[in-house]
């Protein structure tokens, strides 16, 4: 913008401009096109990744994906995997999947595993269909904030102003760096190999997640889609050979042995924990993804985080942008993720050192208490935004008929509105607002256009957050009182975080 406020001629005018066309990016720019914000989405690389990096979704994930879309072209890609078993000296010493079976109120009981590339070229696709490609080959020059939002300037020398800035740029964010948000690094002293291939072994390959107990447990077997099967292993020194690696794999599986036909990918990776001291600056430029929190692989925990800071944020900008939300209800993308990514830094962090120190000499049978433990995180259906009871809590999945068809409830919830869900009979002569979408849904008794068997928020009012967590409860005598909260102007406030 010049002194006089006007833009140059070759300025391009957007709501938003994502730089990074990572997973998290992607994710963002798809978000942002489905509640119909002009997204700018650029990368400096020539493509999506064809191979390697994150291999699991969460299930908390998966009814993300659900709920916009893109579930059914994946689902059928990947291998479901709810089991973890611990093998040791070549014997089976455990088998665990409690903390998927006791979940409630999903469908989906268990990780995706499915290599990242699978969801970036979905993503990339979706946005070339809806003429909204990924600027590719092209890096950020600068970005400079003004009094109506940000000027970014790229290396072709095209100049966007947009209302926002969203870093989505990994690890190395060139926006986090920009704009000085201090990323202060813990370095464990713990290095990884992953390799990804083609097997050939004696032991009996089953879709479960094998931790093998040698001295350390320094193994772990990751089932993946297709004939593809992962191991990390840790090796300590960044100097070493993927042979070595694929040795310390046959150690550790003694008296069976495995080799690989083909590597599709492999990586060496130095553990690095870190979260942004702010994940936004100045009310426009925000964090997303690895750009604000990079960790251990443990747990499987960067990409699934990185995934529900996109879905947290842009129902927030389609707020502000489409509705006239007050801009205090970005604020509220820190104050509820950043409690999210510093617990699951946590997470990692004590999954990982297990593998390599423990007080009782069993670390595999100690990774397997930690995860459970920290299960919330890890299957990602523990974050809350809320104290307690129902408000801040996700909403719980189960099935619904409309007329005789049957549905899922995630089906019927819509991620560019609230919904408010009314369960059980009652009048209401009440006019919502437009970002209000309102659903009543009949007990089975009574019938009608929705109705369910499931008893579950039965005879209560329930106002649920695009990102499909309650913001607000009510018995049904009190449905009038939700009228109120349904004002945009009260969009203002976050809630607490707790797994
Ligand atoms: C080598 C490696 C191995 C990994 N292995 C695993 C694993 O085994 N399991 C697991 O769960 N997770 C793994 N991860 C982590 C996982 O891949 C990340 O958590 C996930 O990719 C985060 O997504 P993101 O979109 O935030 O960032 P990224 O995927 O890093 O995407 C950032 C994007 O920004 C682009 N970009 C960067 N700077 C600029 C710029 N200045 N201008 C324009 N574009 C820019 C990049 O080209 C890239 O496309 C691994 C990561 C790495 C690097």
């Amino acid at each position: 913008m010049n002194t006089s406020g006007e833009l140059p001629m070759s300025t391009r005018v957007a709501d938003v401009v994502v730089v990074g066309a990572g997973p998290v990016g992607l994710m963002c720019a798809y978000l942002g096109q489905l509640c119909g914000i002009d997204v700018v989405v650029i990368d400096k690389s020539e493509g999506p990744l064809e191979v390697g990096r994150a291999d699991a979704l969460n299930a908390r994930t998966l009814q993300f994906l659900e709920l916009v879309g893109l579930f059914d072209e994946l689902y059928p890609v990947g291998k479901t995997c709810n089991t973890s078993s611990v093998w040791a000296d070549g014997k089976f010493v455990s088998r665990q999947s409690k903390w998927w079976d006791q979940l409630e109120g999903c469908l989906h009981k268990h990780f995706l595993m499915i290599g990242q590339s699978h969801l970036e070229k979905l993503l990339d696709g979706k946005l070339r269909e809806i003429d909204a490609a990924v600027k590719r080959s092209t890096s950020i020059e600068s970005i400079e904030t003004n009094s109506t939002g940000c000027l970014t300037t790229l290396s072709t020398g095209e100049r966007i102003q947009s209302r926002y800035v969203i870093g989505a740029d990994g690890a190395h964010s060139f926006v986090r760096d920009r704009f000085e948000i201090p990323f202060e690094i813990t370095r464990p002293q713990i290095v990884w190999a992953v390799i990804d291939g083609v097997i050939e072994t004696d032991f009996p390959k089953v879709p479960e997640i094998i931790v093998f107990q040698a001295e350390t447990s320094d193994v772990a077997w990751i089932p993946r889609e297709g004939d593809i099967d992962r191991f990390y292993v840790r090796m300590d020194t960044k100097d070493f050979t993927m042979d070595e690696a694929v040795a310390k794999i046959n150690r550790a599986m003694q008296p069976h042995t495995l080799s690989f036909k083909e590597i599709v990918w492999s990586s060496k990776f130095a553990v690095k924990e870190s979260v942004a001291e702010n994940f936004f600056v100045h009310d426009r430029v925000f964090l997303v993804g690895d750009a604000c929190h990079v960790h251990s692989v443990n747990g499987g925990q960067g990409l699934n985080t990185g995934l529900a800071d996109a879905f947290n944020l842009m129902w927030k900008l389609n707020m502000v942008l489409n509705f006239e939300a007050p801009k205090e209800l970005l604020r509220s993308y820190e104050a509820e993720r950043k409690p999210v990514a510093l617990d699951v830094i946590a997470t990692s962090g004590e999954l990982v050192r297990s593998t390599k120190f423990s007080a009782s000499g069993t670390h595999a049978e100690d990774y397997v208490k930690i995860v459970e433990k920290r299960a919330g995180n890890i299957t990602g259906m523990g974050v809350r935004y809320g104290d307690s009871g129902l408000n801040g809590s996700r909403l719980f999945d189960f099935e619904v008929f409309n007329d005789n068809a049957r549905v899922r409830l995630y089906s019927l919830v819509d991620y560019t509105k609230f919904t408010l869900l009314i369960f059980g009979e009652c009048k209401f002569d009440l006019k919502f607002p437009e970002f209000v979408k309102v659903i009543q849904i009949l007990p089975n008794e009574v019938q009608g256009e929705f109705w369910t068997d499931s008893r579950q928020y039965e005879n209560q009012a329930v106002l649920v957050r695009p990102d499909s967590y309650i913001q607000e409860s009510a018995p049904l005598n009190k449905i009038d009182s939700l009228l109120e909260l349904c004002s945009i102007k009260k969009l203002n406030s976050s809630k607490v975080y707790s797994a």
